[in-house]
């Protein structure tokens, strides 16, 4: 039986292409900065994001911490929203590795506004307050359903940032998602930010990596920071190797994704038992909700899973799905036919 991974899209391995290139690719040591496929990524990447210098590293969660840290001082608080990965799913390494506090902005949907930061700021010298260091954004957002913050979102909360003096750094593990939803350059999105990490290994199909993004002087500190935490690679070459394929050639056919998602998402309402906002349906991250059902979400992804349809339980009541390159059209119709036969 052919299995329909819809866990996620770091299930994806990398291409028949990308393991050519990894297997030629020119190496060296990377800590010397002697690796030249790695330069090669690096540059490429500052240069699709409109910034100065990129960094290479093993995973979002490093590039993330190391924004973070990077950003900030010790004692200092950092805002993001209680969804983000930042805060829920990175081992809270903000407040254990960076020192740092956080303060956690309830929001519908994941998405923040301006209007809502500008109340949790923290800006004066008053002694008993820890001070705003950072605003972390997460664009596409994970667990509200990939949903992407609309520019005019972006824009307003890049100029609060720049009235406070307050850097931005956005969590753009799918940022590649969010431009083809909004059909718009990387170069627009990552310019309302100071710094901004995307994902290689995720729906771009490397096996490893993410690039960080920001000025000279940033991934200079980053760089310090990244041999600190133990991401110091020498032949790292290998994975870079696959890296600028994943720029080149995977972030230009991720609508293909959205498009088999959205037809999994309109098949899918018409089941009972499930409940689907169509609203938050714009990219590859798919979140439903099971209603008139006893079944709970671990029950129902193990049925899933006996009938060859790979998913994930979010909660007691919500399962998510994730469509990638791996998951072709047809895919999709098998999954639903499957998935007839064990629910209404
Ligand atoms: C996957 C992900 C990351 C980083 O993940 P790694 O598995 O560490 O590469 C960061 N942010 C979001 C929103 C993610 O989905």
């Amino acid at each position: 039986m052919k299995i329909i991974d819809l866990r996620s899209d770091t299930v994806s391995i990398p291409t028949e292409e990308m393991r050519k290139v990894m297997y030629t690719a020119e190496i060296g040591d990377d800590v010397y900065q002697e690796d030249t496929t790695v330069n090669q990524l690096e540059e490429l990447g500052a240069e699709i994001s409109g910034k100065e210098a990129a960094l290479f590293v093993p995973t979002g969660t490093m590039g993330n911490l190391l924004a973070i840290m990077s950003h900030t001082q010790r004692g200092e608080q950092v805002i993001a929203d209680e969804w983000s990965h930042i805060l829920k799913f990175e081992g809270g390494g903000v407040g254990s590795i960076a020192g740092l506090s956080s303060k956690e902005i309830q929001v519908d949907n994941g998405i923040f506004t301006a209007e809502i930061i500008k109340e949790e700021i923290v800006t004066n010298d008053d002694v008993h307050c820890a001070q705003t260091g950072l605003i972390c954004l997460e664009n596409t957002h994970n667990m509200a359903g990939g949903i992407v913050t609309p520019l005019k979102q972006m824009e307003e909360i890049y100029w609060l940032s720049r009235q406070h003096d307050i850097p931005l750094h956005i969590d753009g593990a799918r940022i590649f998602n969010a431009a083809t939803h909004l059909k718009c350059n990387l170069k627009e999105l990552s310019a309302l930010s100071d710094s901004m990490m995307f994902c290689l290994s995720k729906g771009l199909c490397s096996p490893v990596g993410s690039l960080l993004v920001g000025t000279t002087d940033f991934i200079k500190t980053a760089r310090k920071h990244r041999k600190t935490l133990g991401g110091g690679m020498r032949q790292a070459g290998v994975f870079a190797a696959a890296g600028i394929i994943s720029l080149n050639k995977m972030s230009k056919r991720l609508e293909e994704d959205h498009e088999n998602l959205s037809l999994l998402a309109e098949k899918l309402q018409e089941f009972n038992s499930f409940n689907i906002n169509m609203a938050n349906v714009q990219t590859n991250i798919l979140m439903v909700d099971l209603i008139n059902t006893e079944k709970d979400a671990d029950t129902l992804v193990e049925e899933m899973k006996n009938v060859g349809v790979l998913c994930s339980a979010i909660t007691a009541k919500r399962i998510r799905f994730v469509t990638h390159y791996y998951i072709k059209k047809e895919d999709i119709s098998l999954a639903i036919d499957r998935i007839s036969s064990i629910i209404n």
